[in-house]
């Protein structure tokens, strides 16, 4: 079955042999890789596999909010600089994590500077969101006119329902063959309004994306190589890659 993983950690995995890791995913189905960095330490590591397997790879550039403390001086002028370099590069990780830190003043100040950065390049933005419902409350104006994915989604059907009406996807990820009301979700959420990921290494690998495409099939009712096409296309549609 063929996917396209929309959220993969690479550099965060010990990777002797990388041509043969690269190489290995695709032979399995992976027919794309985004791999978002979390921190600026993560930015050259991250452009030079972009550089490398530029086929197969989309970067993206951000700092995750476990880290917006550790936000250089001048970050946001680094981040436009390597969004220039990039041109097919996206914006993220970012977000809120109330789960990980109460603290909202530093998280929403680096995420709005995101959403700012991510609409002045028009290019997608990778939101990561924990706990943080209500907080959002407060962005979803200002992600008007941003392509943005909510990525490794579990939620309630009223926080995936305003994540759409905001023009937002919803990216799943292995959390949600896990979860006890994905049934309920995976039902709701529009097919054509879905993508997939692994978050690999930290939730799982790209040998589970399939399993996720199967329980989208099984709940939806729709014949699994269907649903993989849809999300082929859908991210299409997503990267304006067409
Ligand atoms: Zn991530």
């Amino acid at each position: 079955m063929q996917f396209i993983d929309s959220h993969i950690h690479l550099q965060a995995y010990n990777i002797k042999d990388t041509p043969h890791f690269i190489a290995h995913l695709h032979k399995n189905g992976a027919l794309k890789l985004v791999c978002p960095s979390v921190s600026e330490q993560d930015w050259t590591k991250v452009a030079n596999l972009a550089d490398k397997y530029s086929q197969i790879i989309y970067p993206a550039f951000g700092i995750h909010p476990w880290y917006a403390d550790t936000c250089s001086f001048a970050w946001q002028d680094s981040l436009r600089e390597i969004l220039q370099k990039n041109v097919n590069a996206w914006v993220g990780e970012s977000g809120l994590d109330r789960f990980k830190n109460q603290q909202y003043d530093i998280q929403s100040e680096v995420f709005s500077e995101h959403i700012k950065i991510a609409k002045e390049f028009s290019r997608p933005l990778i939101i990561h969101a924990v706990k943080s419902q209500q907080w959002l409350e407060n962005f979803w104006d200002k992600l008007k006119n941003v392509r943005f994915i909510m990525h490794s989604f579990i939620g309630d059907l009223n926080f995936a329902r305003r994540v759409n009406k905001f023009g937002g996807y919803i990216s799943f990820s292995p959390s949600v063959l896990r979860y006890k009301k994905a049934d309920n979700l995976l039902s709701d959420v529009p097919l054509d309004k879905i993508l997939v990921e692994s978050d690999g290494p930290y939730q799982g690998n790209a040998q589970d994306i399939p399993k996720i495409i199967e329980l989208i099939a099984k709940t939806k009712n729709i014949d699994v190589l269907k649903v993989s096409e849809q999300l082929i296309q859908n991210f299409a549609e997503f990267s304006n890659d067409r």
